[in-house]
């Protein structure tokens, strides 16, 4: 029998979340939803069985950060590679970044992009409404047309929000209809022509340097405004010890304010510069090892909400030298795995994974909050199998783009099975078409 076209069906022996910790049992999946969990479910007639042994049985993933390049930058990445990239990693819903030509900042793109996610119906895709008219920094675009397309999160990502105004009268705005500014936070007078962390390396590097003051600054400024206009900000991709501790103080005085942090900030630390291979070029730059153990200890204590990939895939010839190169790296595909590595080494527990890859994101995007697999939720899962190591082929990747810089690398723990509201979008690690087009563009 087909695994591809049944709408009912078991998961079978997995370490199921159910929003406090895992229990080994089976999960029926019936039109979309979760209808029973519990031990040895007894076969239906015309079920089929998922094998789960050996797999975690988590939510479907949320990733609020990812740069499809769609439209204009097809070259890149399209709808349909970035979406079986999010898929074969676990991810069911994904905040896309309008950093694109032209831009996420008139309902009519923003209507087309999710339109053409729907039609390749592997993920669904929230695009981000842009802040300002043509991202020009300026103008706000039409936030409240943005919103009425379904646009909760607002960014101009790719720039910062640098002007001050501009950034309180955004938040002022979505406060009327409960959305997010979401802000990279980069002090662009800071980090003209920087090539990498500013530190001990950029200094025996002989390389320009991004300072660690340039984004806290500008989280700085935007805790300010959000707690001046009680409004919601968002945090993107914080990257250093100073921003981590001003989170964490703003949140405790009550401030509204959510941050992300991305797996290759967890991870790699700023010797990878070393070997000047542009893959490891990224913005804000990958810093050095006391700022990574302050991130990850931000990520583990809860005050930073969330993991965000920050997805940003470029062509070879965007990524051949180092000072010419373009920032940003893959993520889809590995975070996963990688955020893994921190709950194997102790650094994460489960339940904070957990959250910061499905509660707290989709939280952050007025999306349906997805926190357990019990009965009555959508069946949007991912099975998440932690015994398999593999090694990153970056040739072997869904994206169109090839600028991981996790390629030759060992990771452990890889997606098994994902399921789109009850539609396995990847089954055995590999990418299921959709029959029903449909079920990718469930509304908001
Ligand atoms: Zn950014
Ligand atoms: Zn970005």
């Amino acid at each position: 029998m087909s695994k591809t076209g049944n709408s009912t069906f078991v998961i079978r022996d997995g370490h199921v979340w159910n929003g406090q910790g895992t229990e080994q049992v089976d999960v029926r999946v019936e039109e979309g939803c979760v209808t029973q969990v519990g031990r040895s479910l007894a076969a239906h007639p015309g079920e089929e069985d998922l094998d789960a042994s050996g797999c975690l049985v988590l939510p479907g993933l949320v990733d609020i950060h990812v740069h499809l390049r769609v439209p204009g930058g097809e070259d890149a990445e399209d709808i349909a590679t970035g979406s079986a990239a999010a898929a074969a990693g676990g991810f069911c819903d994904l905040v896309a970044m309008g950093n694109t030509a032209p831009p996420y900042d008139t309902a009519a793109v923003v209507r087309s992009v999710r339109a053409e996610a729907g039609a390749v119906g592997l993920v669904r895709v929230h695009p981000a409404g842009c802040v300002t008219r043509g991202r020009n920094g300026k103008d706000l675009a039409e936030l409240h047309e943005l919103h009425r397309a379904g646009c909760r999160v607002f960014t101009d990502d790719g720039d910062p929000v640098s002007d001050a105004a501009i950034m309180r009268r955004a938040l002022e705005y979505v406060k009327g209809f409960d959305g997010v500014v979401a802000d990279h936070c980069e002090d662009r007078s800071l980090t003209a022509g920087a090539q990498m962390h500013e530190g001990r390396v950029s200094g025996r590097l002989g390389l320009q340097g991004w300072p660690a003051a340039a984004e806290e600054i500008v989280v700085a400024r935007d805790i300010l405004l959000a707690e001046h206009c009680g409004a919601r900000v968002h945090l993107q991709h914080i990257s250093t010890a100073g921003s981590v501790e001003m989170v964490r103080q703003a949140k405790a005085r009550g401030v509204y304010v959510t941050a992300e942090v991305t797996p290759h900030h967890l991870t790699l630390t700023d010797e990878v510069v070393e070997t000047f291979d542009p893959v490891y070029k990224v913005n804000p730059p990958i810093r050095s090892a006391e700022h990574v153990q302050a991130v990850r200890e931000g990520l583990a204590d809860g005050t930073i909400d969330a993991v965000a990939t920050d997805h940003a895939p470029h062509t070879a010839e965007r990524k051949e030298e180092w000072t010419t190169a373009a920032c940003g790296m893959l993520g889809l595909e590995t975070a996963l795995p990688l955020v893994w590595s921190l709950v194997a080494d102790g650094t994460l527990t489960l339940d904070r994974m957990v959250h910061a890859m499905c509660a707290s994101p989709s939280r952050i995007a007025s999306l349906p909050v997805r926190d357990s697999v019990v009965p009555g939720v959508p069946a949007d899962m991912c099975v998440f199998d932690t015994d398999t190591a593999w090694t990153v082929d970056v040739h072997k990747l869904r994206s169109k783009a090839s600028n991981s810089p996790y390629g030759g690398m060992q990771l452990h723990g890889r997606v098994r099975h994902t399921l789109l509201a009850g539609r396995p979008t990847v089954l055995d690690g590999e990418t299921v078409p959709p029959g029903d087009a449909s079920m990718g563009n469930r509304p908001w």
